[in-house]
Protein backbone atom coordinates (compact mmCIF):
# COMPACT_ATOMS: atom_id res chain seq x y z
CA UNK A 1 0.00 0.00 0.00
CA UNK A 2 1.74 2.86 -0.95
CA UNK A 3 -0.32 5.91 -0.40
CA UNK A 4 2.17 8.49 -2.29
CA UNK A 5 1.37 7.43 -5.19
CA UNK A 6 1.09 10.09 -7.38
CA UNK A 7 -2.38 9.02 -8.58
CA UNK A 8 -3.96 11.93 -9.86
CA UNK A 9 -0.60 12.07 -12.52
CA UNK A 10 -0.43 15.58 -10.90
CA UNK A 11 2.86 17.28 -12.51
CA UNK A 12 5.06 20.04 -10.55
CA UNK A 13 3.96 23.18 -10.80
CA UNK A 14 7.63 24.34 -11.43
CA UNK A 15 9.58 21.97 -13.18
CA UNK A 16 6.28 19.95 -14.74
CA UNK A 17 7.86 16.73 -14.06
CA UNK A 18 5.65 13.78 -12.81
CA UNK A 19 8.06 12.52 -9.79
CA UNK A 20 5.76 14.08 -7.59
CA UNK A 21 4.73 12.11 -4.45
CA UNK A 22 1.63 13.03 -2.53
CA UNK A 23 2.63 14.40 1.20
CA UNK A 24 -0.46 14.94 4.00
CA UNK A 25 0.81 17.07 6.61
CA UNK A 26 -1.67 17.03 10.08
CA UNK A 27 -2.02 20.41 11.06
CA UNK A 28 -4.16 19.60 13.83
CA UNK A 29 -7.26 17.43 14.26
CA UNK A 30 -9.93 18.49 11.38
CA UNK A 31 -7.22 19.94 9.07
CA UNK A 32 -5.22 17.97 7.12
CA UNK A 33 -3.19 19.97 4.56
CA UNK A 34 -2.20 18.09 1.16
CA UNK A 35 0.77 18.98 -0.44
CA UNK A 36 2.58 17.63 -3.65
CA UNK A 37 6.63 17.10 -2.57
CA UNK A 38 8.54 17.12 -6.04
CA UNK A 39 11.63 14.69 -6.37
CA UNK A 40 13.48 16.73 -9.39
CA UNK A 41 13.47 20.14 -8.00
CA UNK A 42 12.49 19.13 -4.20
CA UNK A 43 10.13 22.09 -4.48
CA UNK A 44 6.09 21.34 -2.57
CA UNK A 45 3.16 22.80 -3.98
CA UNK A 46 -0.62 22.46 -3.24
CA UNK A 47 -2.26 21.08 -5.85
CA UNK A 48 -5.34 23.34 -4.75
CA UNK A 49 -3.67 26.28 -4.86
CA UNK A 50 -2.32 24.77 -7.76
CA UNK A 51 -3.04 25.22 -11.17
CA UNK A 52 -6.81 24.09 -10.96
CA UNK A 53 -9.34 26.60 -11.34
CA UNK A 54 -6.71 29.09 -13.12
CA UNK A 55 -7.94 30.38 -16.51
CA UNK A 56 -4.78 29.77 -18.17
CA UNK A 57 -2.74 26.59 -19.02
CA UNK A 58 -0.62 25.80 -16.98
CA UNK A 59 2.52 26.64 -19.59
CA UNK A 60 2.02 30.07 -19.86
CA UNK A 61 2.25 30.47 -16.48
CA UNK A 62 5.46 28.80 -16.70
CA UNK A 63 6.27 30.65 -19.05
CA UNK A 64 5.42 34.00 -17.15
CA UNK A 65 7.34 32.41 -13.92
CA UNK A 66 10.49 31.91 -16.10
CA UNK A 67 11.04 35.40 -17.12
CA UNK A 68 10.13 36.64 -13.93
CA UNK A 69 12.94 35.01 -12.82
CA UNK A 70 14.73 36.25 -15.55
CA UNK A 71 14.11 39.54 -14.31
CA UNK A 72 11.40 40.81 -16.80
CA UNK A 73 9.20 43.73 -16.57
CA UNK A 74 5.33 42.70 -15.87
CA UNK A 75 5.27 44.94 -19.33
CA UNK A 76 7.56 42.94 -21.10
CA UNK A 77 6.00 39.39 -20.04
CA UNK A 78 2.15 40.62 -20.71
CA UNK A 79 3.67 41.78 -24.55
CA UNK A 80 5.76 38.39 -24.92
CA UNK A 81 2.78 36.11 -23.91
CA UNK A 82 0.44 37.74 -26.14
CA UNK A 83 2.54 37.54 -29.12
CA UNK A 84 4.16 33.70 -28.11
CA UNK A 85 0.95 32.63 -27.21
CA UNK A 86 -1.60 34.64 -28.70
CA UNK A 87 -2.60 35.36 -24.65
CA UNK A 88 -3.61 38.53 -22.95
CA UNK A 89 -3.33 38.82 -19.70
CA UNK A 90 -3.09 41.42 -16.78
CA UNK A 91 -0.13 42.67 -15.34
CA UNK A 92 -2.60 41.48 -11.76
CA UNK A 93 -2.82 38.23 -13.28
CA UNK A 94 0.95 37.73 -13.41
CA UNK A 95 1.64 39.45 -9.71
CA UNK A 96 -1.55 37.14 -8.76
CA UNK A 97 0.79 33.79 -10.16
CA UNK A 98 4.22 34.92 -8.79
CA UNK A 99 2.57 35.02 -5.43
CA UNK A 100 1.24 31.91 -5.88
CA UNK A 101 4.23 30.36 -7.07
CA UNK A 102 7.12 32.02 -6.43
CA UNK A 103 7.84 32.71 -2.88
ZN1 LIG B 1 9.60 20.04 -9.80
Amino acid sequence: MNNNLNSDNEECVYCASKEVFFVQLRKNKSTNKNIYYCEICNRKFTPNDGFKGFRHPPFVIKAAMRAIKNNQSLGQIVQSLNQNFNIRVSRKTILDWKRKFLN
